[in-house]
């Protein structure tokens, strides 16, 4: 049968560490599971913002990369093996006389599913670069660092006007053979002094006030770039690897529009997860409660607590909590 015609149990939507983890849970708490994302990356803002980034403070993972903690909730999330599907934004939820979900996305394709956990963090947020590129094409052209060591022994040069960017710099200065940081603008957002003197002692080549102005490609590879100074003095770059970060463009989910309660933009809920429309569950950064905290951890927790409101909605005599200790008695 289609995958789209498919009645689902749990349809989770939004794949960040949050959505991820609610995937796995819910596959642990027996239930048909399809997670669908918007971007082309799961992973949601640890993965976009700071995977090169040391978390400190999530449980038993001290000092864990920001890619690292994505890796690990990615190889959990698969355990069950849910339907994971990306590159599909969900635009309308409507619920039908009979209780169950009927879901379309952007791109016209549809998902049936007799619970809904909403987990979709603020919103879809992509990566603004310099126009010549087209990141969805140019395969060595980057958003996230993702595995920095990937630009060991290349020349990488990084578009941008943000201390994330000069952030990348610093990161992949060391293996990398040069790392190039041309800026469009003349500033950089948010960066500090400390930013400018780690520069400064580098080997990075920057410049600013410079514009791109050619790119030439081999295969659906940047192989030079050529820019040129506010002189109008130009110069031929040749890359391997090019990383992009000159602003973000974000798109909420409607949950207004989806007929959700909400404050501040964010969906109402209590310690069940529950809203205001029965069998759509909220988790994550989207949900909102008073003492709320905006944290991976929090994400977690509350995904628990949605997948198993999610089990007794469906099975109103399932236990309200289960112990893989017990579940998985016979590996231990
Ligand atoms: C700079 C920064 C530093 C941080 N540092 C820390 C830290 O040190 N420790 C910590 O614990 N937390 C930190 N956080 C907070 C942490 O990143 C968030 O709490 C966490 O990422 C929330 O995960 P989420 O899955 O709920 O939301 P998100 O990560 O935002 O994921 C939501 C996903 O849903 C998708 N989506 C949205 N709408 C739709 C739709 N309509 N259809 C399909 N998909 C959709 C989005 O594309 C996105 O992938 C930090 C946050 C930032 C911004």
């Amino acid at each position: 049968m289609d995958k789209d015609l498919e009645l689902y149990d749990v349809t989770i939507i939004g794949g960040g560490t949050t959505g991820l983890y609610a995937a796995f849970y819910s596959g642990l708490r027996e239930m048909k599971t399809k997670l669908i994302e918007a971007s082309s990356h799961f992973g949601g803002k640890v993965a976009l913002f700071y995977p090169e980034k040391n978390v400190y403070d999530l449980g038993a993972m001290p000092g864990a990369t920001g890619e690292e903690i994505v890796q690990q909730t990615m190889k959990q999330a698969h355990m069950f093996d849910p339907t994971m599907i990306h590159n599909q934004w969900v635009e309308t939820i409507e619920k039908k006389a009979d209780g169950t979900f009927f879901l379309t996305t952007a791109g016209g394709e549809i998902h049936w599913s007799k619970t809904i956990i909403l987990a979709a963090g603020n919103g879809e947020f992509s990566i603004v670069g310099p126009e010549l590129f087209d990141v969805k094409k140019d395969e060595n052209v980057h958003t996230t660092m993702e595995n920095w060591k990937q630009y060991e022994g290349k020349r990488v040069v990084i578009f941008t006007n943000s201390r994330i960017g000069l952030d990348w710099a610093c990161k992949i200065e060391s293996i990398a053979k040069q790392v190039y940081v041309c800026n469009q603008k003349t500033t950089y957002q948010k960066a500090k002094e400390k930013d400018f003197q780690r520069l400064a002692e580098s080997s990075i080549k920057e410049q600013n006030g410079v514009i791109l102005k050619e790119v030439s490609r081999q295969h659906n590879q940047v192989k030079e770039v050529m820019v040129v100074n506010s002189n109008g003095v130009e110069e031929r770059i040749v890359v391997d690897d090019v990383l992009v970060y000159e602003g973000i463009e974000q798109r909420s989910a409607p949950s207004q529009a989806w007929g959700l309660d909400t404050e501040q933009g964010r969906v109402l809920t209590n310690t069940e997860m529950t809203t205001n429309i029965e069998g759509l569950f909220v988790a994550g950064d989207t949900a909102i409660y008073p003492g709320k905290t905006n944290l991976i951890a929090t994400g977690y927790t509350e995904a628990m607590a949605a997948v198993n409101s999610a089990k007794r909605y469906i099975n109103p005599k399932a236990s309200a909590q289960i112990y893989t200790t017990v579940i998985f008695r016979d590996k231990n």
